[in-house]
């Protein structure tokens, strides 16, 4: 049978790269061909363009919910065809395990990126940063900063090992900041990828130009890259710093966004000694990190750290646990570990455990030489390895054997301990076991800097952790220094790389018409009819009710402090407020200016607003004395769909007193039928 040719997707067509630039992947279980792939004969400028003028465009013309929803609608596509990457998933070495990591991780990871987008991001087309800055003593200059999506390309260059997931954790919030994508695969397990992109372009979700793929070499791609594209990478150390040394990168101030690999650790905190749960935990996590997908896994625990006194123990714990690791064909059930990707990995893998021997480490559990599994394929044994000078042999902190692979060492105190997990250059992430609160705050507060995510387990949260080596879309993937410098995921904080910032300076009015959302000092248009009577496509930004004022008395406030409980001094021993710096006497409660104001502005009725969910940026700026009155503005802030027959309004509340001074504002949140 031939061997199919994977496909390039260019322009909105799908392309076979030119005969001469084909190679051939094999498979990892056998060695046998999985596919041919190449990108020879593609006009990688007119790509570029492509996303540009086409692909741009028609996503920036979508609010942020609906790219949100169009996410999910892709998350949810890769999800019911989830069985045909499971089969392709096994080509490249990993288990079913493994490939839930990728396909079902990566598709959560769309699924995340959608809700964060509908819960935190406006059903508009620029983001708000920060609150507005007064820039004048009467209001009428103003700043606020907005973020626009940027309006190139966004380039994604992926590494092997986890083929959909790491298109899919770029690809998320990237098209929810408005950008149009590029994907480039790791050759070796490219047709995974390939599957992954047909399924979503067959979903029909994606306007066109929104997403192209490559599936061999970039070409003169870097050639043509502008100041509003991104690049965003994920692979070696070497790669990463060719390519952002590329001189129109330099030239062009092109973004760039490194995923590098990293020796991340793991340390077993001076407090969990042989017996404790955090030692078994910490056992327990270091063999699962050196097996889950073969150890190819850019989070994986390369340095495992324990106090000088635990290590024989440590040792001798982990090397039990990997004799009962079985090494075997990835479709096996009975299989705990797969293969390398290919043989060449391997062989890459086998001379980095060379250099950390000949720096001084020696092997403990594991033969690097040994080829379990299927004849052909890229097994390997897992390898542990043990220092007792960590100080002296430098290789275990400078040198990334990629692949099921790891090194105890010892520490001698919680200096030591922090000194060696930052010798590590920095890292993507690390993890402490500890029970003690103590050593946890000096620990983290003394290595932070250096690591991108640290988590501390325990016999706490072990059971509902999600573990050492997980990275998750909420929070951010990335770490300084030798692991990339940069950040990736982490909620809306992912957006943003593929946004621009900018200050607007300009009058309240033209600021609200910018963002498309109702700010302080903004035109207001004032209702007849009561906006509790309409539903949320009836309301318009803006919009707003003007209350009556009532009175405040000083009997209000006593009945309210008897009906609540609240007898502050501030509200009912005048000798005290009058000798407070703040009051001039007797005031009224912040929550009873709130019922009060909720008494003015609501109508009672069923309607079309259904419930009140909370308020936000609460503030008190002038105290309501006895005597004095108050009243309401209540204004459309923005507006959005939280599902097909839910929205949410938010509402910019204004209390005035008599004077028509601001006695509190806030924003209210009601969930409205659309
Ligand atoms: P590479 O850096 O070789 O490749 C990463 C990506 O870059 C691949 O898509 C590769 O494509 C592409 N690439 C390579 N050269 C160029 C170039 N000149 N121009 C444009 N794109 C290029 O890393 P590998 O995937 O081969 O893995 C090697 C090492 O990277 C591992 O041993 C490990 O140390 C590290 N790594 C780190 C990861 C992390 O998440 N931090 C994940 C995986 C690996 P192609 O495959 O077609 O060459």
């Amino acid at each position: 049978m031939k061997t199919p040719q994977l496909l390039n997707y260019a322009r909105d067509q799908w392309v076979p790269g030119e005969a001469s630039s084909l190679s051939e992947i094999a498979s990892a279980i056998d060695g046998a061909p999985v596919a041919t792939t190449g990108s020879g004969g593609l006009d990688f400028d007119a790509m570029l363009r492509h996303a540009r003028e086409v692909g741009g465009p028609a996503l920036r013309r979508m609010t942020f919910h609906e790219r949100a929803r169009m996410i999910k609608g892709l998350g949810l596509a890769i999800l019911a065809q989830k069985e045909g990457l499971y089969e392709l998933n096994y080509l490249t070495g990993a288990t079913r395990k493994d490939g839930w990591i990728d396909i079902e991780g990566g598709a959560g990871t769309m699924l995340s990126f959608s809700s964060k987008g509908r819960r935190e991001l406006p059903d508009a087309h620029v983001l708000l940063d920060g609150q507005v800055e007064p820039l004048s003593k009467s209001g009428s200059f103003i700043g606020q900063h907005i973020y626009t999506p940027l309006q190139g390309a966004a380039v994604h260059i992926n590494a092997f090992n986890f083929p959909v997931w790491g298109m899919l954790e770029k690809l998320a919030p990237t098209l929810l900041a408005g950008m149009p994508a590029i994907v480039k695969p790791a050759s070796a397990t490219a047709y995974l990828c390939e599957a992954a992109v047909r399924v979503m372009v067959e979903s029909g979700l994606l306007p066109e130009g929104a997403l192209q793929l490559i599936v061999g070499g970039v070409g003169d791609l870097f050639d043509h890259l502008g100041g509003q594209d991104v690049v965003s990478f994920t692979g070696s150390a070497s790669t990463a710093l060719k390519l952002r040394s590329h001189p129109v990168v330099q030239r062009e101030s092109v973004k760039f966004v490194a995923e590098q690999d990293s020796l991340n650790a793991s340390l077993l905190g001076p407090d969990a000694a042989p017996g404790t749960p955090e030692f078994d935990l910490f056992v327990k996590e270091v063999v699962n990190e050196m097996t889950v997908k073969a150890g190819q896994k850019c989070t994986a625990i390369r340095r495992a750290m324990a106090p000088a006194e635990y290590l024989d123990a440590v040792e001798a714990a982990i090397r039990d646990r990997l004799a009962a690791t079985k090494v075997g064909d990835p479709r096996d059930k009975e299989s705990r570990m797969g293969a390398l990707v290919s043989l060449s990995q391997r062989e890459d893998v086998r001379a980095q455990i060379g250099k950390l021997t000949a720096s001084g480490a020696r092997i403990v559990a594991g033969n690097p030489d040994a080829t379990p599994g299927v004849s052909g394929g890229a097994f390997m044994e897992p390898i542990l390895l043990r220092t007792d000078d960590p100080w002296g042999t430098s290789a275990v902190h400078d040198v990334e054997a990629f692949g099921p692979v790891s090194t105890v060492m010892p520490y001698k105190n919680m200096a030591d301990a922090i000194a060696l997990a930052n010798r590590g250059m920095g890292s993507l992430a690390l993890s402490f076991f500890t029970y003690s609160p103590e050593a946890a705050r000096e620990f983290i507060q003394g290595a932070a800097a250096y690591h991108g995510r640290m988590l501390v387990l325990n016999r706490d949260n072990a059971a509902e952790s999600t573990g050492h080596g997980s990275p998750l879309p909420v929070l951010v993937h990335g770490g300084p220094g030798r692991a990339g410098g940069s950040e990736e995921m982490g909620g809306v904080r992912g957006v943003k790389h593929y946004m621009q910032r900018t200050a607007i300076q300009s009058t309240p009015a033209m600021i609200a018409a910018i963002s498309e959302q109702y700010v302080p000092g903004g035109p207001k248009h004032f209702l007849e009819a009561h906006p509790f009577r309409k539903r949320m496509s009836e309301l318009h930004i803006g919009d707003t009710l003007k209350t009556p004022s009532r009175t405040v008395t000083i009997a209000d406030i006593e009945h309210f402090a008897e009906f609540t409980g609240d007898k502050f001094y501030a509200h009912m021993d005048e000798e005290a407020a009058k000798a407070s710096p703040i009051f001039e006497g007797r005031v009224a409660h912040g929550y009873l200016i709130l019922s009060f104001a909720a008494g003015l502005f609501v109508d009672p009725d069923p309607g079309p607003v259904l419930a009140n969910t909370g308020l936000e940026n609460l503030r008190f700026l002038t105290p309501l004395y006895p005597g004095d009155s108050m009243r309401v503005e209540l204004t459309v802030r923005s507006k959005s769909l939280k599902s097909e027959d839910t929205g949410v309004v938010r509402w910019a509340v204004e209390i005035f007193n008599q004077k028509d001074e601001l006695v509190a504002t806030y924003d209210l949140l009601t969930e409205n039928v659309p």
